[in-house]
C-alpha cells in the first residue's frame, strides 16, 4: 500500500506502525541523512518512548549504528532492516574501548560512505563524551548532526516525581559528575562553590564516591538532614528510588545496594515526590515508557 504522501518510501512500516500514525509522520520533511555523514543521537535515559522523532528517523535511514552500553536495546528494534549494528561500550566489567578508537571507527565508517548513527544514552552532550566524538569528526572534516536526547538527570527525575526546578523551592539545578575520566573522584571540583551553587544537585556516575561526596557537601555547609535520593534504572520498569539523607548515606549504603545505573539527587524534594510519584504507582507494564 502506498503511504498517504505517496513517497513510496514507507515499505519498512509494519501495518501496526502505519495505523498508529507513523506513515503520516514519514511524510514530514525530515533532514536528509546523507551518505558519509554521522548523526550523534541521544537515545534518552532508557524508556524507548523517550527517543525523539529525529532519532527515530535516523534509525530508519542509517546504514550502521554504533551504540553505547546505556542504550536500551529495545530501541534497536526500530532500526531499518539491513542496518549493521555495532556495540561500543563497557559490558560485563570489561574495559570500555578507547574513546579515540570509537571516534576513529566513526570516521572510518563515514569515509566508507555510510550513514552512521552514533546512538548514545541520554543526551550526547551531557557526560556522554559526545563533545569529544563530535570534535574528532569536525577535525576530520566529516559532516555531522547532533540530535539531543532526554538526559537521565531530567527524564529520571520526571519518572521519580521530582521537579528539577520549582518556582517555590529552587530556581536552579546543578548537574555534576561523580568521577573523572579515570574513575577517580574529580579533583578539580570546588566543593564550596558546588555546595552553595544550587538547592538541587543532580549527580551522574556518583555511586562509587558517594560517601566522599556527601562528606564534602556536609563539610561545605549543606544541611545534614537534606535528602539524598538515588534513582536506579530510571524510566525503566525496574526503576527504584532509594531515599536517605546526607548524614545517613554511610549507614544506608551499608544496608542497601542500589542498582546501577543510578542518579543521585541532593535537595529537599521528598515532599514533592510524595505527591508526584506517578510512576511508582503505575503498573509499568508498557515497555515503551
Ligand atoms: N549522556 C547520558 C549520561 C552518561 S553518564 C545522559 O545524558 O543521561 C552515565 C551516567 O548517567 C550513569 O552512571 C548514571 O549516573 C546516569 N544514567 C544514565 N542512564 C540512567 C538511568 N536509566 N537511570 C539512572 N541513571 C542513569
Amino acid at each position: 500500500m502506498q503511504s498517504p504522501c505517496n513517497t513510496g518510501a514507507s515499505d519498512w512500516l509494519s501495518a501496526t506502525a502505519a495505523e498508529a500514525g507513523f506513515a503520516r509522520l514519514d511524510c514530514e520533511i525530515f533532514p536528509e541523512f546523507g551518505p558519509g555523514t554521522v548523526w550523534l543521537v541521544g537515545a534518552g535515559p532508557g524508556a524507548p518512548g523517550l527517543l525523539s522523532l529525529l532519532g527515530y528517523h535516523a534509525l530508519q535511514h542509517c546504514d550502521v549504528i554504533v551504540y553505547d552500553a546505556l542504550v536500551n536495546s529495545d530501541i534497536l528494534r526500530w532500526a531499518r532492516r539491513g542496518a549493521a549494528v555495532e556495540f561500543a561500550g563497557k559490558r560485563g566489567g570489561k574495559p570500555s574501548p578507547d574513546q579515540r578508537d570509537i571516534s576513529f571507527r566513526l570516521i572510518d565508517l563515514a569515509r566508507e560512505g555510510n550513514r552512521v548513527l552514533r546512538l548514545k544514552g541520554g543526551d550526547p552532550f551531557i557526560f556522554g563524551r559526545g563533545g569529544e566524538e563530535a570534535g574528532q569528526l569536525a577535525k576530520a572534516g566529516i559532516s555531522f548532526r547532533i540530535v539531543p536526547g532526554i538526559t537521565a538527570g531530567i527524564g529520571g527525575l520526571a519518572y521519580a516525581g521530582i521537579p528539577a526546578t520549582h518556582r517555590d523551592i529552587n530556581h536552579s539545578v546543578l548537574f555534576l559528575t561523580g568521577h573523572d575520566a579515570t574513575g577517580a573522584m574529580p579533583a578539580n571540583v570546588n566543593w564550596k562553590a558546588v555546595a552553595r551553587a544550587s538547592p538541587v544537585i543532580v549527580m551522574y556516575m556518583a555511586m562509587k564516591h558517594l560517601l566522599q561526596i556527601a562528606h564534602e557537601l556536609l563539610a561545605n555547609g549543606r544541611d545534614a538532614r537534606e535528602q539524598v535520593l538515588i534513582i536506579s534504572n530510571a524510566t525503566l520498569p525496574s526503576q527504584e528510588v532509594h531515599e536517605t539523607d546526607l548524614a545517613s548515606v554511610e549507614h544506608y549504603l551499608r544496608t542497601h545496594a542500589p542498582a546501577t545505573p543510578a542518579l543521585v539527587v541532593v535537595g529537599n524534594l521528598s515532599p514533592w515526590r510524595a505527591i508526584l510519584d506517578w510512576y511508582g504507582t503505575s503498573l509499568r507494564e508498557n515497555k515503551i515508557g
